[in-house]
Protein backbone atom coordinates (compact mmCIF):
# COMPACT_ATOMS: atom_id res chain seq x y z
CA UNK A 1 0.00 0.00 0.00
CA UNK A 2 1.41 3.64 -0.72
CA UNK A 3 0.89 6.75 0.33
CA UNK A 4 -0.39 8.38 -2.70
CA UNK A 5 -2.86 11.15 -2.57
CA UNK A 6 -6.38 10.49 -3.87
CA UNK A 7 -8.97 12.66 -5.20
CA UNK A 8 -12.58 11.95 -4.12
CA UNK A 9 -15.45 13.17 -6.48
CA UNK A 10 -18.95 13.61 -4.70
CA UNK A 11 -21.92 13.08 -6.82
CA UNK A 12 -25.82 13.47 -5.60
CA UNK A 13 -27.63 12.50 -8.17
CA UNK A 14 -31.63 11.96 -8.23
CA UNK A 15 -31.09 7.98 -7.36
CA UNK A 16 -28.22 7.78 -5.48
CA UNK A 17 -25.33 9.75 -3.56
CA UNK A 18 -22.38 8.90 -4.34
CA UNK A 19 -18.70 8.95 -3.43
CA UNK A 20 -15.94 7.88 -5.62
CA UNK A 21 -12.06 7.72 -4.76
CA UNK A 22 -9.30 7.78 -7.51
CA UNK A 23 -5.61 8.23 -7.50
CA UNK A 24 -3.63 10.41 -9.94
CA UNK A 25 -3.97 8.49 -12.71
CA UNK A 26 -7.26 8.36 -12.91
CA UNK A 27 -7.60 4.65 -11.55
CA UNK A 28 -10.84 4.20 -9.01
CA UNK A 29 -9.34 2.96 -5.75
CA UNK A 30 -13.40 2.65 -4.58
CA UNK A 31 -16.57 3.65 -5.11
CA UNK A 32 -19.61 3.32 -2.82
CA UNK A 33 -23.09 4.45 -3.75
CA UNK A 34 -26.00 5.12 -1.51
CA UNK A 35 -29.68 4.98 -3.22
CA UNK A 36 -31.70 7.89 -3.15
CA UNK A 37 -35.76 8.14 -3.57
CA UNK A 38 -38.02 10.62 -5.38
CA UNK A 39 -41.46 12.06 -4.00
CA UNK A 40 -44.03 13.28 -5.42
CA UNK A 41 -46.81 14.41 -2.89
CA UNK A 42 -48.37 15.88 -5.94
CA UNK A 43 -48.92 15.40 -10.06
CA UNK A 44 -46.20 17.53 -11.76
CA UNK A 45 -44.12 18.00 -8.37
CA UNK A 46 -41.01 16.22 -7.67
CA UNK A 47 -38.87 16.49 -4.32
CA UNK A 48 -36.06 15.27 -1.94
CA UNK A 49 -35.51 16.26 1.76
CA UNK A 50 -31.75 17.31 1.62
CA UNK A 51 -31.13 15.53 5.07
CA UNK A 52 -31.31 12.48 2.91
CA UNK A 53 -28.64 13.56 0.84
CA UNK A 54 -26.67 14.31 3.46
CA UNK A 55 -27.24 10.65 5.58
CA UNK A 56 -26.27 9.30 2.10
CA UNK A 57 -23.75 10.91 1.47
CA UNK A 58 -21.83 10.14 4.92
CA UNK A 59 -22.56 6.62 4.79
CA UNK A 60 -20.98 6.21 1.25
CA UNK A 61 -18.22 8.44 2.15
CA UNK A 62 -17.76 6.65 4.74
CA UNK A 63 -18.29 2.92 2.67
CA UNK A 64 -15.28 4.22 -0.16
CA UNK A 65 -12.76 5.21 2.35
CA UNK A 66 -13.38 2.28 4.19
CA UNK A 67 -13.06 0.23 0.32
CA UNK A 68 -9.79 2.31 -0.06
CA UNK A 69 -8.52 0.86 3.36
CA UNK A 70 -7.59 4.86 3.53
CA UNK A 71 -8.36 6.88 5.85
CA UNK A 72 -9.22 10.50 5.34
CA UNK A 73 -5.69 11.97 5.41
CA UNK A 74 -5.16 10.75 2.10
CA UNK A 75 -7.84 12.75 0.62
CA UNK A 76 -5.34 15.76 -1.35
CA UNK A 77 -8.97 17.36 -2.11
CA UNK A 78 -13.45 16.83 -2.45
CA UNK A 79 -14.87 17.95 -5.91
CA UNK A 80 -18.89 18.03 -5.63
CA UNK A 81 -21.31 17.33 -8.69
CA UNK A 82 -25.04 16.79 -8.85
CA UNK A 83 -28.21 16.86 -9.98
CA UNK A 84 -28.23 20.41 -11.43
CA UNK A 85 -31.22 23.24 -11.16
CA UNK A 86 -32.50 21.88 -7.98
CA UNK A 87 -34.09 24.42 -5.38
CA UNK A 88 -32.72 24.20 -1.78
CA UNK A 89 -33.97 26.84 0.92
CA UNK A 90 -32.49 27.34 4.02
CA UNK A 91 -33.07 30.05 7.11
CA UNK A 92 -30.62 32.28 8.85
CA UNK A 93 -29.43 29.72 10.91
CA UNK A 94 -28.73 27.67 7.99
CA UNK A 95 -31.49 25.41 8.64
CA UNK A 96 -33.50 23.66 5.63
CA UNK A 97 -36.76 25.16 4.95
CA UNK A 98 -39.12 22.89 2.98
CA UNK A 99 -38.38 19.80 0.64
CA UNK A 100 -35.94 20.20 -1.87
CA UNK A 101 -37.94 20.92 -5.52
CA UNK A 102 -35.77 18.70 -8.26
CA UNK A 103 -34.75 19.53 -11.95
CA UNK A 104 -37.61 17.27 -12.95
CA UNK A 105 -40.38 18.87 -11.23
CA UNK A 106 -42.90 20.27 -13.65
CA UNK A 107 -45.09 22.99 -11.32
CA UNK A 108 -43.79 26.17 -12.63
CA UNK A 109 -45.50 26.41 -16.37
CA UNK A 110 -47.21 30.14 -14.50
CA UNK A 111 -43.98 31.18 -13.17
CA UNK A 112 -42.09 30.84 -16.54
CA UNK A 113 -44.18 32.22 -18.78
CA UNK A 114 -44.10 35.49 -15.77
CA UNK A 115 -40.53 35.12 -16.23
CA UNK A 116 -40.54 35.61 -19.72
CA UNK A 117 -42.82 38.92 -19.29
CA UNK A 118 -40.73 40.41 -16.68
CA UNK A 119 -37.58 40.40 -18.46
CA UNK A 120 -38.67 39.86 -22.17
CA UNK A 121 -38.04 36.27 -23.60
CA UNK A 122 -34.80 38.07 -26.09
CA UNK A 123 -33.66 39.45 -23.21
CA UNK A 124 -33.42 36.97 -20.48
CA UNK A 125 -31.89 34.51 -23.12
CA UNK A 126 -29.39 37.05 -24.00
CA UNK A 127 -28.25 37.37 -20.63
CA UNK A 128 -28.72 33.56 -19.32
CA UNK A 129 -28.41 32.06 -22.37
CA UNK A 130 -31.73 30.28 -21.69
CA UNK A 131 -35.19 30.47 -21.96
CA UNK A 132 -36.97 29.85 -18.82
CA UNK A 133 -37.93 25.98 -18.85
CA UNK A 134 -40.16 24.67 -15.20
CA UNK A 135 -36.84 22.70 -14.80
CA UNK A 136 -34.98 25.42 -14.10
CA UNK A 137 -34.20 27.19 -10.50
CA UNK A 138 -35.24 30.52 -10.81
CA UNK A 139 -39.19 29.94 -11.69
CA UNK A 140 -38.98 27.60 -8.60
CA UNK A 141 -38.33 30.62 -6.42
CA UNK A 142 -41.00 32.22 -7.76
CA UNK A 143 -43.54 29.72 -6.91
CA UNK A 144 -42.78 29.48 -3.29
CA UNK A 145 -42.65 33.35 -3.59
CA UNK A 146 -46.18 32.93 -5.09
CA UNK A 147 -46.93 29.86 -2.99
CA UNK A 148 -45.62 29.57 0.24
CA UNK A 149 -44.53 33.33 1.43
CA UNK A 150 -44.34 32.07 4.96
CA UNK A 151 -41.56 29.85 3.86
CA UNK A 152 -40.42 33.05 1.25
CA UNK A 153 -40.67 35.46 4.30
CA UNK A 154 -37.91 32.66 6.38
CA UNK A 155 -35.56 32.29 3.64
CA UNK A 156 -31.73 33.52 3.85
CA UNK A 157 -29.97 31.22 1.44
CA UNK A 158 -30.97 29.55 -2.14
CA UNK A 159 -28.42 26.41 -2.58
CA UNK A 160 -28.21 23.78 -5.58
CA UNK A 161 -28.39 20.43 -4.44
CA UNK A 162 -24.50 19.44 -4.29
CA UNK A 163 -23.98 22.89 -2.61
CA UNK A 164 -26.15 21.67 0.07
CA UNK A 165 -23.43 18.79 0.72
CA UNK A 166 -20.57 21.52 0.37
CA UNK A 167 -22.59 23.42 3.15
CA UNK A 168 -23.10 20.59 5.17
CA UNK A 169 -19.30 19.36 4.87
CA UNK A 170 -18.08 22.67 5.45
CA UNK A 171 -20.41 25.17 7.28
CA UNK A 172 -20.55 27.70 4.18
CA UNK A 173 -22.43 28.46 1.10
CA UNK A 174 -20.35 28.57 -2.16
CA UNK A 175 -21.54 27.92 -5.50
CA UNK A 176 -19.54 27.04 -8.81
CA UNK A 177 -20.23 29.13 -12.28
CA UNK A 178 -21.49 25.91 -14.27
CA UNK A 179 -24.23 24.45 -11.70
CA UNK A 180 -24.74 28.64 -10.50
CA UNK A 181 -26.24 29.05 -14.59
CA UNK A 182 -28.30 26.32 -14.52
CA UNK A 183 -30.43 28.68 -11.90
CA UNK A 184 -30.83 31.08 -14.84
CA UNK A 185 -30.11 33.79 -12.47
CA UNK A 186 -26.79 34.10 -13.73
CA UNK A 187 -24.88 36.44 -16.39
CA UNK A 188 -23.31 34.24 -18.67
CA UNK A 189 -20.34 36.64 -19.57
CA UNK A 190 -19.08 37.79 -15.95
CA UNK A 191 -19.94 34.11 -14.83
CA UNK A 192 -22.08 34.91 -11.81
CA UNK A 193 -25.28 36.23 -10.72
CA UNK A 194 -27.07 39.18 -12.86
CA UNK A 195 -28.08 42.25 -11.03
CA UNK A 196 -30.78 42.82 -13.90
CA UNK A 197 -32.32 39.23 -13.31
CA UNK A 198 -32.38 39.04 -9.90
CA UNK A 199 -34.00 42.68 -9.76
CA UNK A 200 -36.42 41.73 -12.42
CA UNK A 201 -37.72 38.61 -10.29
CA UNK A 202 -37.44 40.59 -6.82
CA UNK A 203 -35.30 37.78 -5.58
CA UNK A 204 -32.43 39.58 -3.08
CA UNK A 205 -29.19 39.15 -3.85
CA UNK A 206 -27.62 38.30 -0.72
CA UNK A 207 -29.68 35.13 -0.94
CA UNK A 208 -27.56 33.33 -2.93
CA UNK A 209 -23.73 32.44 -2.11
CA UNK A 210 -20.42 33.74 -3.46
CA UNK A 211 -19.55 31.81 -6.86
CA UNK A 212 -16.05 29.72 -8.01
CA UNK A 213 -14.90 28.17 -11.05
CA UNK A 214 -14.62 24.02 -11.18
CA UNK A 215 -11.24 23.70 -10.23
CA UNK A 216 -11.33 26.34 -7.59
CA UNK A 217 -11.15 25.87 -3.71
CA UNK A 218 -14.09 27.01 -1.86
CA UNK A 219 -14.10 26.23 1.23
CA UNK A 220 -12.34 23.29 4.34
CA UNK A 221 -13.82 20.51 5.67
CA UNK A 222 -15.41 21.93 8.98
CA UNK A 223 -14.21 19.57 12.30
CA UNK A 224 -17.96 18.76 13.27
CA UNK A 225 -18.31 16.90 8.86
CA UNK A 226 -14.83 15.49 9.91
CA UNK A 227 -16.28 13.59 12.65
CA UNK A 228 -19.40 12.63 10.81
CA UNK A 229 -17.65 11.61 7.60
CA UNK A 230 -14.08 10.28 8.64
CA UNK A 231 -12.36 13.03 6.33
CA UNK A 232 -9.49 15.12 8.05
CA UNK A 233 -10.79 18.32 9.48
CA UNK A 234 -9.55 21.29 6.41
CA UNK A 235 -9.25 18.77 3.28
CA UNK A 236 -10.11 21.66 0.76
CA UNK A 237 -13.27 21.15 -1.38
CA UNK A 238 -13.42 22.61 -5.16
CA UNK A 239 -16.19 24.36 -6.67
CA UNK A 240 -16.81 21.21 -8.92
CA UNK A 241 -19.98 21.32 -10.98
CA UNK A 242 -23.63 20.48 -12.58
CA UNK A 243 -23.68 16.71 -13.16
CA UNK A 244 -23.62 17.55 -17.07
CA UNK A 245 -20.33 20.03 -17.04
CA UNK A 246 -18.84 17.30 -14.39
CA UNK A 247 -19.64 14.60 -16.21
CA UNK A 248 -18.07 16.15 -19.86
CA UNK A 249 -14.75 16.93 -17.68
CA UNK A 250 -14.71 13.12 -16.65
CA UNK A 251 -14.76 12.08 -20.70
CA UNK A 252 -12.37 15.03 -21.25
CA UNK A 253 -14.96 16.98 -23.80
CA UNK A 254 -13.25 19.85 -22.31
CA UNK A 255 -11.95 21.76 -25.19
CA UNK A 256 -14.00 23.49 -28.53
CA UNK A 257 -13.67 21.11 -31.38
CA UNK A 258 -14.88 17.60 -29.04
CA UNK A 259 -18.11 17.35 -28.69
CA UNK A 260 -19.42 14.93 -25.59
CA UNK A 261 -22.46 12.86 -27.11
CA UNK A 262 -24.42 10.29 -24.82
CA UNK A 263 -26.90 8.03 -26.52
CA UNK A 264 -28.73 7.15 -23.25
CA UNK A 265 -32.20 6.55 -22.45
CA UNK A 266 -32.42 10.30 -23.95
CA UNK A 267 -29.57 11.56 -25.67
CA UNK A 268 -27.30 14.91 -24.67
CA UNK A 269 -25.01 16.95 -26.76
CA UNK A 270 -22.30 19.08 -24.83
CA UNK A 271 -20.28 21.04 -26.55
CA UNK A 272 -17.80 23.30 -24.79
CA UNK A 273 -17.09 26.76 -26.43
CA UNK A 274 -14.84 29.58 -25.92
CA UNK A 275 -16.51 32.35 -25.90
CA UNK A 276 -20.46 33.04 -24.16
CA UNK A 277 -22.49 32.17 -26.94
CA UNK A 278 -26.01 31.52 -27.19
CA UNK A 279 -28.22 30.37 -29.69
CA UNK A 280 -30.88 33.22 -30.00
CA UNK A 281 -33.75 31.45 -29.90
CA UNK A 282 -33.10 29.52 -27.12
CA UNK A 283 -33.53 26.07 -28.84
CA UNK A 284 -29.84 24.87 -27.05
CA UNK A 285 -29.12 25.42 -23.38
CA UNK A 286 -26.04 27.32 -22.74
CA UNK A 287 -24.48 27.56 -19.87
CA UNK A 288 -20.58 27.92 -17.91
CA UNK A 289 -18.54 25.13 -18.31
CA UNK A 290 -16.93 23.60 -14.62
CA UNK A 291 -13.93 24.74 -17.10
CA UNK A 292 -12.01 28.16 -16.02
CA UNK A 293 -13.31 30.82 -18.90
CA UNK A 294 -15.24 28.39 -20.71
CA UNK A 295 -19.07 27.88 -21.69
CA UNK A 296 -21.13 25.18 -23.13
CA UNK A 297 -23.77 24.71 -25.11
CA UNK A 298 -26.35 21.75 -24.19
CA UNK A 299 -29.43 19.88 -26.16
CA UNK A 300 -31.47 17.43 -24.91
CA UNK A 301 -33.20 14.34 -27.34
CA UNK A 302 -35.85 12.67 -25.02
CA UNK A 303 -35.94 9.83 -26.93
CA UNK A 304 -32.59 8.62 -27.87
CA UNK A 305 -31.71 4.87 -27.25
CA UNK A 306 -35.33 5.32 -25.47
CA UNK A 307 -36.57 4.78 -28.96
CA UNK A 308 -34.78 1.40 -29.89
CA UNK A 309 -36.02 0.21 -25.93
CA UNK A 310 -39.88 1.09 -26.66
CA UNK A 311 -39.27 -0.59 -30.59
CA UNK A 312 -37.51 -3.79 -29.09
CA UNK A 313 -40.35 -4.27 -26.37
CA UNK A 314 -42.93 -3.43 -28.54
CA UNK A 315 -41.95 -5.31 -31.49
CA UNK A 316 -39.07 -7.62 -30.62
CA UNK A 317 -39.84 -8.45 -27.09
CA UNK A 318 -37.20 -10.86 -25.49
CA UNK A 319 -35.00 -10.28 -28.31
CA UNK A 320 -31.31 -8.99 -26.95
CA UNK A 321 -30.47 -5.72 -28.33
CA UNK A 322 -27.37 -7.15 -29.87
CA UNK A 323 -29.55 -10.07 -32.34
CA UNK A 324 -31.79 -7.15 -33.18
CA UNK A 325 -29.54 -4.61 -34.25
CA UNK A 326 -27.73 -7.36 -36.23
CA UNK A 327 -30.55 -7.95 -38.48
CA UNK A 328 -30.24 -4.43 -39.54
CA UNK A 329 -26.65 -4.53 -40.65
CA UNK A 330 -27.81 -6.13 -44.27
CA UNK A 331 -30.46 -3.04 -44.87
CA UNK A 332 -28.31 -0.21 -46.74
CA UNK A 333 -27.95 3.32 -45.26
CA UNK A 334 -31.19 4.84 -45.19
CA UNK A 335 -33.51 1.88 -44.90
CA UNK A 336 -34.61 1.76 -48.43
CA UNK A 337 -36.67 5.43 -47.70
CA UNK A 338 -37.60 4.09 -44.77
CA UNK A 339 -37.65 7.06 -42.04
CA UNK A 340 -38.31 7.19 -38.50
CA UNK A 341 -38.92 9.70 -35.97
CA UNK A 342 -38.09 9.81 -32.57
CA UNK A 343 -40.59 12.23 -31.08
CA UNK A 344 -42.11 8.91 -28.95
CA UNK A 345 -42.17 11.23 -25.41
CA UNK A 346 -42.40 14.53 -27.37
CA UNK A 347 -39.17 16.61 -27.99
CA UNK A 348 -37.15 19.37 -26.41
CA UNK A 349 -34.23 20.06 -28.94
CA UNK A 350 -34.34 21.55 -31.48
CA UNK A 351 -37.96 21.36 -31.33
CA UNK A 352 -39.37 22.20 -27.76
CA UNK A 353 -42.84 20.99 -28.71
CA UNK A 354 -44.61 18.35 -25.93
CA UNK A 355 -46.81 17.66 -28.70
CA UNK A 356 -44.52 16.11 -31.34
CA UNK A 357 -45.08 12.18 -31.71
CA UNK A 358 -42.82 9.37 -33.20
CA UNK A 359 -43.73 8.19 -36.66
CA UNK A 360 -42.45 5.77 -39.24
CA UNK A 361 -42.80 7.18 -42.64
CA UNK A 362 -42.13 5.81 -46.29
CA UNK A 363 -43.07 1.91 -45.23
CA UNK A 364 -43.86 0.00 -48.31
CA UNK A 365 -45.08 -4.27 -48.39
CA UNK A 366 -40.42 -4.32 -49.15
CA UNK A 367 -39.76 -3.37 -45.65
CA UNK A 368 -39.09 -5.75 -43.25
CA UNK A 369 -38.31 -5.37 -38.83
CA UNK A 370 -34.58 -5.05 -40.02
CA UNK A 371 -35.71 -1.84 -42.04
CA UNK A 372 -37.59 -0.33 -39.01
CA UNK A 373 -34.92 -1.21 -36.65
CA UNK A 374 -32.12 0.55 -39.12
CA UNK A 375 -34.51 3.45 -39.32
CA UNK A 376 -34.57 3.96 -35.64
CA UNK A 377 -30.98 3.75 -35.45
CA UNK A 378 -30.94 6.30 -38.25
CA UNK A 379 -33.97 8.33 -36.63
CA UNK A 380 -32.03 8.97 -33.32
CA UNK A 381 -28.29 9.81 -35.36
CA UNK A 382 -30.47 12.28 -37.71
CA UNK A 383 -32.14 13.42 -34.35
CA UNK A 384 -28.59 14.35 -33.04
CA UNK A 385 -27.66 15.79 -36.32
CA UNK A 386 -30.43 18.23 -35.62
CA UNK A 387 -28.65 19.29 -32.77
CA UNK A 388 -25.40 19.32 -33.91
CA UNK A 389 -26.84 21.66 -37.07
CA UNK A 390 -27.86 24.18 -34.17
CA UNK A 391 -24.71 24.22 -32.17
CA UNK A 392 -22.89 25.02 -35.86
CA UNK A 393 -25.20 27.60 -36.88
CA UNK A 394 -24.69 29.12 -33.08
CA UNK A 395 -20.68 29.51 -33.49
CA UNK A 396 -18.98 26.69 -32.49
CA UNK A 397 -16.43 25.90 -35.04
CA UNK A 398 -15.30 23.06 -36.23
CA UNK A 399 -15.92 19.53 -34.47
CA UNK A 400 -13.14 17.71 -34.74
CA UNK A 401 -14.47 14.56 -32.56
CA UNK A 402 -17.32 12.90 -31.05
CA UNK A 403 -16.85 11.32 -27.29
CA UNK A 404 -19.95 8.80 -27.50
CA UNK A 405 -21.63 7.03 -24.22
CA UNK A 406 -24.27 5.49 -22.72
CA UNK A 407 -26.06 2.09 -23.10
CA UNK A 408 -26.68 2.45 -27.33
CA UNK A 409 -23.25 3.07 -27.81
CA UNK A 410 -22.55 -0.64 -27.11
CA UNK A 411 -23.07 -1.29 -30.55
CA UNK A 412 -21.08 -1.53 -32.86
CA UNK A 413 -23.57 -0.64 -35.60
CA UNK A 414 -24.97 2.32 -34.02
CA UNK A 415 -21.50 3.84 -33.96
CA UNK A 416 -20.86 3.79 -37.27
CA UNK A 417 -24.42 5.07 -38.12
CA UNK A 418 -23.46 7.86 -36.06
CA UNK A 419 -20.18 8.51 -37.32
CA UNK A 420 -21.94 8.36 -41.44
CA UNK A 421 -24.68 11.15 -40.35
CA UNK A 422 -22.22 13.27 -37.98
CA UNK A 423 -19.97 13.10 -40.79
CA UNK A 424 -16.69 13.30 -37.65
CA UNK A 425 -14.56 10.94 -35.85
CA UNK A 426 -16.44 8.80 -33.04
CA UNK A 427 -14.33 7.85 -30.20
CA UNK A 428 -15.21 5.78 -26.83
CA UNK A 429 -13.06 6.30 -23.79
CA UNK A 430 -12.03 4.39 -20.90
CA UNK A 431 -13.92 6.09 -18.55
CA UNK A 432 -17.19 5.36 -16.98
CA UNK A 433 -17.58 6.67 -13.92
CA UNK A 434 -19.45 9.87 -14.96
CA UNK A 435 -20.01 12.96 -13.16
CA UNK A 436 -18.21 11.86 -10.04
CA UNK A 437 -14.77 11.21 -12.08
CA UNK A 438 -15.10 14.62 -13.94
CA UNK A 439 -15.81 16.08 -9.96
CA UNK A 440 -12.34 14.23 -8.91
CA UNK A 441 -10.28 15.28 -11.51
CA UNK A 442 -11.34 19.00 -10.90
CA UNK A 443 -10.18 18.77 -7.04
CA UNK A 444 -7.12 16.79 -8.51
CA UNK A 445 -6.36 20.82 -10.14
CA UNK A 446 -7.62 22.37 -7.03
CA UNK A 447 -5.06 20.51 -5.02
CA UNK A 448 -2.15 21.29 -7.48
CA UNK A 449 -1.89 17.73 -8.56
CA UNK A 450 -2.53 18.82 -12.69
CA UNK A 451 -1.61 22.32 -13.32
CA UNK A 452 -5.12 22.46 -15.56
CA UNK A 453 -8.34 20.77 -16.29
CA UNK A 454 -7.17 20.01 -19.99
CA UNK A 455 -4.00 18.30 -18.52
CA UNK A 456 -5.72 16.58 -15.76
CA UNK A 457 -8.15 14.63 -18.66
CA UNK A 458 -5.18 14.21 -20.63
CA UNK A 459 -3.42 12.55 -17.99
CA UNK A 460 -6.33 10.22 -17.19
CA UNK A 461 -8.83 9.84 -20.15
CA UNK A 462 -7.65 7.29 -22.76
CA UNK A 463 -9.05 6.33 -25.96
CA UNK A 464 -10.74 2.75 -26.45
CA UNK A 465 -12.05 2.74 -30.01
CA UNK A 466 -12.78 4.54 -33.13
CA UNK A 467 -15.25 4.76 -36.18
CA UNK A 468 -14.62 6.94 -38.56
CA UNK A 469 -16.83 8.41 -41.23
CA UNK A 470 -16.80 5.36 -43.86
CA UNK A 471 -18.45 5.39 -47.18
CA UNK A 472 -22.00 6.18 -46.29
CA UNK A 473 -21.43 9.09 -45.00
CA UNK A 474 -21.59 10.22 -48.50
CA UNK A 475 -25.15 8.92 -48.94
CA UNK A 476 -26.86 10.46 -45.86
CA UNK A 477 -26.78 13.78 -46.65
CA UNK A 478 -30.17 13.78 -49.12
CA UNK A 479 -31.95 11.39 -46.12
CA UNK A 480 -31.08 13.70 -43.91
CA UNK A 481 -32.69 16.85 -45.65
CA UNK A 482 -36.04 14.26 -46.18
CA UNK A 483 -36.11 13.94 -42.08
CA UNK A 484 -35.73 17.33 -41.62
CA UNK A 485 -38.82 18.61 -43.88
CA UNK A 486 -40.82 16.07 -41.86
CA UNK A 487 -41.48 17.29 -38.32
CA UNK A 488 -41.95 21.28 -39.78
CA UNK A 489 -44.58 19.22 -42.34
CA UNK A 490 -46.55 17.45 -39.34
CA UNK A 491 -46.00 19.82 -36.04
CA UNK A 492 -49.51 20.95 -37.21
CA UNK A 493 -51.19 17.49 -37.57
CA UNK A 494 -49.55 16.56 -34.07
CA UNK A 495 -51.21 19.28 -32.33
CA UNK A 496 -54.74 18.32 -34.42
CA UNK A 497 -54.33 14.80 -33.12
CA UNK A 498 -53.84 15.63 -29.43
CA UNK A 499 -56.76 17.68 -29.79
CA UNK A 500 -58.94 15.34 -31.09
CA UNK A 501 -57.54 13.11 -28.71
CA UNK A 502 -58.15 15.43 -25.53
CA UNK A 503 -61.49 15.94 -26.98
P1 LIG B 1 -29.94 5.46 -19.10
O1 LIG B 1 -29.80 6.59 -20.07
O2 LIG B 1 -31.40 5.18 -18.78
O3 LIG B 1 -29.03 5.52 -17.94
P2 LIG B 1 -28.26 3.63 -20.67
O4 LIG B 1 -27.28 4.70 -21.00
O5 LIG B 1 -27.74 2.40 -20.00
O6 LIG B 1 -29.53 4.12 -19.87
O7 LIG B 1 -28.96 3.18 -22.05
C1 LIG B 1 -29.89 2.14 -22.10
C2 LIG B 1 -30.30 1.94 -23.54
O8 LIG B 1 -29.17 1.60 -24.32
C3 LIG B 1 -31.29 0.80 -23.77
O9 LIG B 1 -32.62 1.26 -23.62
C4 LIG B 1 -31.00 0.41 -25.20
O10 LIG B 1 -31.81 1.18 -26.08
C5 LIG B 1 -29.56 0.80 -25.41
N1 LIG B 1 -28.68 -0.39 -25.47
C6 LIG B 1 -28.22 -1.13 -24.45
N2 LIG B 1 -27.45 -2.14 -24.91
C7 LIG B 1 -27.43 -2.01 -26.25
C8 LIG B 1 -26.80 -2.75 -27.32
N3 LIG B 1 -26.05 -3.82 -27.07
N4 LIG B 1 -27.00 -2.31 -28.58
C9 LIG B 1 -27.76 -1.22 -28.83
N5 LIG B 1 -28.37 -0.50 -27.87
C10 LIG B 1 -28.21 -0.90 -26.61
Amino acid sequence: MTDQPLLLGLDISTTGAKALLIDPAGRVVSSASTPLTLSTPRPLWSEQNPEDWWRGMVSSIRQALAGAGADGRRVAAIGLTGQMHGLVMLDSGGRVLRPAILWNDQRTGPQCDEIRRRLGRQRLIQITGNDALTGFTAPKILWVQQNEPEVYARCRHILLPKDYIRYRLAGEPAMDCADGSGTILFDLKTRTWSPEVLSALGIPAEWLPPTYEGPQITSRVSAEAAAETGLLAGTPIVGGGGDQSAQAVGVGAVEPGIVAVTLGTSGVVFAATEAPLVEPEGRLHAFCHAVPGRWHFMGVMLSAAGSLQWHRDTLAPGTDFDTLVSEAEGVPAGSEGLFFLPYLTGERTPYPDPLARGAWIGLTVRHTRAHMTRAVLEGVAFGFKDMFALIQGAGLGEIRQVRISGGGARSRLWRQIMADVLNAELVTVNTTEGAAFGAALLAGVGAGLYPDVDTACRATIQITGRAAPGADAAVYPPYYERYRALYPALAGEFKAIAAVVGA
